[in-house]
């Protein structure tokens, strides 16, 4: 009886030119997340997109599309053909399936098919009147309903539903370009990505490993959590660049005053990852920073940092709180990960009493301390690349054979 998913896009009003565009984009990411069930089939209508299940159970489904960006809502809906009879028959197979006589309920029709010979009034209290006929114990509640049954009557025949399941909302994966985000093994980062996915986005994936003074372990620990977002992408696999970071911190260490260390080491982090993003085609850097959360992330401290580079640097995070931050991670699944012990290469240098309020002078007299520019160089020329793909196959490559 259930055959039909039925989607409804997002912030498309937004973008009325663009709309076509976007629908497409959106279907398209549909049926490639779905493409572990062949005997879908799926129809697009307008502004409707239709997923025909062909006696496929909608379970599965349903977590799926929930994390399809673009999708505002959608509904498992029954079809009948757009004719009365059918539809009081419907009607009334689709009430049974519910809990009806411990909540009210009411009939919302939309009449779509304006060649239909009644009204949606003339629907609806004709169809209410067939419901309390067949069905003991059936309440209605016009103005406080528990659920509404909606009947909606279109050309392309008759859909009823009861249930309405939001999805991610946001724009289409992908429509606006690439971003390259900082990734770590920490809560907050992971959600960063999140944040501009949904809203859009690609992202490449840069983390900066330090070993030994960073375990495998850690490094997996970022593996495992970008794995996590590739499924919200539009081509279901995402690129993380691993930057051998340990010479540069070990330089740093060796050379810099220790309460510059970490301005002095998230200035090599940005120009890195402005390298990267350049060569990736990526428009803008994101990262995880959220205001005041620690030392490197005072306003002052942003302000020096973000200093060497002009490339737009997105912080979703910016102004939450951690209890929202790690309310959001459980959410989305990333938290147990996140809180794994082991350390990535902030943690491991990390001076006793940091700067909070860095003067740009001083953090370039350090770091000219060492010849950062060659070793910038160098840590690029051995950056590897991890394709995370949705299906959990990996593949490696150097940076130069994504070209
Ligand atoms: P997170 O929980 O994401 O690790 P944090 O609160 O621990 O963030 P910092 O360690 O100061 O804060 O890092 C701020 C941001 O810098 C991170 O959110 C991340 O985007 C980026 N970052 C930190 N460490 C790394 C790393 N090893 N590789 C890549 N990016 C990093
Ligand atoms: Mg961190």
């Amino acid at each position: 009886m259930n055959d039909h998913i039925l989607i409804r896009y997002g912030e498309l009003s937004l973008k009325k030119s663009n709309r076509n565009q976007f629908i497409k984009k959106i279907n398209n990411h549909i049926e490639r997340a779905l493409k572990a069930f062949p005997n879908l089939t799926f129809e697009a209508r307008g502004l409707r997109f239709y997923i025909i299940l062909n006696g496929e159970s909608e379970l599965p489904i349903i977590p799926i599309l929930k994390k399809i960006p673009g999708i505002y809502s959608f509904s498992v809906v029954a079809r009948c053909e757009s004719n009365i009879e059918d539809i009081k028959k419907l009607a009334i197979e689709v009430l049974k399936e519910k809990d009806y006589q411990n909540a009210k309920f009411k009939v919302d029709t939309n009449r779509g098919d304006k060649n239909f010979p009644m009204t949606s009034q003339e629907i609806t209290k004709e169809v209410s009147r067939e419901l309390f006929r067949n069905l003991q114990g059936l309440k209605a509640d016009v103005h406080n309903p528990d659920f509404i049954l909606n009947i909606d009557v279109r050309y392309e025949g008759t859909f009823i539903f009861t249930d309405i399941i939001m999805g991610l909302g946001g724009f289409p994966a992908g429509i606006l370009g690439k971003t390259m985000l900082m990734i770590s093994g920490g809560i907050d980062s992971v959600i960063a990505g999140y944040e501009v996915i949904k809203k859009g986005m690609d992202v490449e994936a840069v983390h900066f490993a330090s070993p030994p003074h960073t375990s495998d372990m850690a490094l997996q620990k970022v593996v495992d959590l970008l794995q996590e977002l590739t499924i919200y992408t539009s081509n279901q696999n995402i690129n993380l660049h691993v930057v051998p970071f340990t010479k540069i911190q070990d330089e740093i260490y060796k050379h810099v005053r220790e309460d510059y260390g970490i301005t002095v080491m998230r200035r090599m982090m940005y120009r890195i990852a402005e390298s990267l993003a350049n060569k990736q085609g990526a428009q803008a850097i994101v990262n995880g920073e959220s205001v005041g959360q620690v030392a490197s992330q005072t306003l002052e401290s942003m302000a020096v940092i973000n200093n060497v580079t002009n490339m737009p640097v997105i912080r979703p995070l910016a102004t939450l709180d951690k209890s929202d931050i790690i309310e959001k991670s459980m959410k989305i699944g990333t938290y147990d990960i996140s809180i794994r012990p082991y350390e990535d290469c902030c943690t491991v240098f990390v001076p006793k009493h940091p700067q909070i309020k860095p003067k740009l002078e001083v953090a370039i007299n350090e770091e000219n301390k060492f010849d950062y520019q060659t070793l910038i160089e160098e840590a690029l020329e051995n950056t590897e690349v991890i394709r995370l793909r949705s299906d959990k196959k990996y593949e490696v490559f150097k940076t130069e054979d994504l070209f």
